[in-house]
């Protein structure tokens, strides 16, 4: 049996069966807002997209219960009801969306690699990169048991469910002094946990956040546990680790917001994408355009400021219409 051996995949040892590769005009990789509009748009222009889902089908609001901001819901919607709309919507216009994950990829030359699954390569004249970003957790247990019950990662995405309350946001860069003063102008009391003495965050935003009055710094405090019944009810600190005055405090909170990072999911496009030193794919200002014609990112993957649902569709939009513009200049 004839083997096709991929060149410069990352990895080399990897032998793919000929009639395992696949050549597709478009490929669209990830089933998250980005992915799904991006396939919405390139199946109506005629481009007969291909769409991996990853892991996460659905992408990153499968994990949420209420949606309450993105429009065209006005008695708000689930995550998960939400992108099924998504990928009915791209079906109806005959996107084929697949389950698989990419695991290398080799933009050197064209068409570009992508192998999914580790054994199938599909050549693609277009390639959208919608593979999302994912939140960084302090990891530990709590934060699974409280999920979507007064743990989140999304001040803009769930503060309105603690106006008037008491919350806490754990970190000390510019996300965490961002969040902390966009939930201080809805919460009663924004506690920010900084496991230093100092702030990480911009002069400006660090000003911000002293200046606001219902914002109250705890610096030196790391997280040990979150408590509560039905949901979070408070949190256990530990304040100066490791020095004499070591001491434990507990917080009664409503609501814990975790705003420590997030990490894209590009690593397997580093050798060929240009990223930020974060991992943020880099996009030509007002594109989907990456530094590899033919190629394009959407969404949270490429976007470290406000990695939201529908910003990330919107970009997607824009994905599949630079592709169309692209691949018509091919012909
Ligand atoms: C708990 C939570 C609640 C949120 N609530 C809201 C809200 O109320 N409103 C709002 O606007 N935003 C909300 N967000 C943010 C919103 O979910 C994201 O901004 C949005 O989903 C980003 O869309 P995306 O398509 O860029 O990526 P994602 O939704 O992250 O999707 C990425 C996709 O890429 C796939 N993928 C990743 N790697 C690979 C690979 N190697 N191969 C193939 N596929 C891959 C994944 O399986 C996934 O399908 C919330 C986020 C979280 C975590």
């Amino acid at each position: 049996m004839e083997i096709f051996k991929p060149m410069n995949l990352q990895k080399e040892s990897q032998n793919i069966n000929i009639e395992n590769v696949e050549k597709v005009g478009c490929l669209i990789i990830g089933s998250g807002p980005a992915g799904y509009t991006a396939a919405i748009y390139a199946s109506r222009a005629n481009l007969n997209p291909v769409l991996y889902t990853g892991l996460q089908m659905g992408g990153q609001l499968t994990t949420t219960t209420d949606v309450e901001n993105y429009p065209g819901y006005p008695g708000g919607v689930t995550g998960p009801e939400m992108m099924e709309d998504f990928k009915k919507q791209a079906e109806r216009f005959g996107a084929d969306i697949r389950f698989g994950i990419a695991t290398a990829a080799d933009f050197s030359g064209r068409p570009h690699k992508v192998t999914i699954d580790d054994n199938k390569l599909i050549l693609a004249d277009a390639v959208i990169i919608a593979t999302g970003a994912t939140a960084k957790y302090l990891g530990i247990e709590a934060e699974k048991k409280y999920a979507g019950m007064g743990v989140s990662a999304c001040a803009t995405c769930d503060g309105f469910f603690y106006r008037g309350k008491d919350v806490a946001v754990v970190g000390g860069g510019d996300t965490a002094a961002e969040e902390a003063t966009y939930l201080s102008g809805l919460c009663r009391k924004v506690f920010l946990i900084v496991r230093r003495n100092v702030l990480r965050a911009s002069k400006a935003m660090q000003q911000k956040v002293l200046n606001t009055p219902n914002i109250e710094i705890l610096w030196e405090h790391q997280v040990l546990d979150l408590f509560g019944e039905n949901g979070v009810e408070g949190v256990t600190l530990v304040k100066k680790k490791g020095t004499p005055q070591e001491d434990i405090v507990k917080l009664k909170i409503d609501g814990f917001f975790l705003a420590i990072g997030h990490t894209p999911n590009s690593d397997i496009f580093k050798n060929y994408i240009e990223t930020d030193p974060v991992g943020y794919i880099k996009t030509v200002p007002g594109t989907s355009k990456t530094n590899v014609p033919g190629v394009f990112a959407a969404g949270d993957v490429q976007d470290p400021h406000y990695r939201q649902a529908v910003t990330a569709a919107g970009s997607g939009c824009q994905a599949a219409i630079d592709a169309e513009r692209y691949l018509s200049g091919l012909k």
